[in-house]
């Protein structure tokens, strides 16, 4: 799961970069509005906006609106102050999927975080299924005919995006943007490595990701 956050307060900002890592997501940070569009333009593989309203440069109600503007369905949490309905209220009309309203716990903020991307995903349940294979996209656990399958941080954020696209083609590009924040140098050689443990622990039964080769990676899907 990758996130953006756009967020003035850098203490705030850090607590959420803190949590949202710690929860396993790819979380990459920008402090004021003009960025975050800027982040926005030439990066489609978020799959959510923690937006800040009160932003310097560009208010994050601009922000969302353009977003909106070019099309963009990617799920938005607005980050408001406790006494602005009216902004909360205009958010919302322009789109937003949830706001949370300062000060917050980071716990709440985690569980909207979960049913926002999860929702983003295409579907409200929180556990995929791919033949025998179940994940869990709340605890981050994987089992196979029921039984638990040991994953890194890593391998986990690759088998979700293969689950997330069964039967579709994912690029190296793709599961480089996905799984990296900025700054973070991950290799095509380093996805070879990382789609070759994945695949010793979950290729079993009708479970396979195929190489196409010199374009990606796809979870094969299964009928039935
Ligand atoms: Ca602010």
């Amino acid at each position: 799961m990758r996130i953006l956050i756009a967020e003035d307060d850098q203490v705030l900002a850090d607590g959420l970069l803190r949590g949202l890592r710690t929860a396993g997501a790819a979380v990459d940070h920008v402090a004021d509005g003009c960025e975050a569009e800027a982040a926005l333009l030439t990066n489609t593989e978020f799959d959510l906006l923690i937006l800040d309203l009160g932003l310097p440069r560009l208010h994050g109600l601009e922000v969302l609106r353009r977003l909106r503007a070019r099309g963009s369905a990617l799920p938005v949490l607005i980050l408001t102050a406790a006494d602005s309905v009216d902004e909360r209220v205009k958010g919302l009309d322009l789109g937003a999927d949830d706001y949370m309203a300062k000060p917050f716990a980071l716990q709440e903020l985690e569980a909207r975080v979960r049913a926002l991307t999860r929702r983003g995903m295409g579907g409200a349940c929180a556990t995929i299924k791919h033949g025998p294979l179940l994940y869990d996209q709340t605890g981050r656990v994987a089992t196979i005919d029921g039984k638990l399958i040991e994953l890194s941080a890593r391998e986990l954020g690759l088998l979700e995006v293969l689950l997330q696209r069964a039967g579709r083609l994912v690029s190296k590009d793709q599961l480089i943007e996905r799984l990296c924040e900025w700054g973070e140098e991950v290799s095509n050689n380093a996805i070879e490595v990382y789609i070759h443990r994945l695949r010793k622990k979950i290729e079993k039964g009708p479970i396979r990701i195929a190489t196409v080769r010199g374009l990606g990676y796809c979870l094969e899907k299964i009928s039935g």
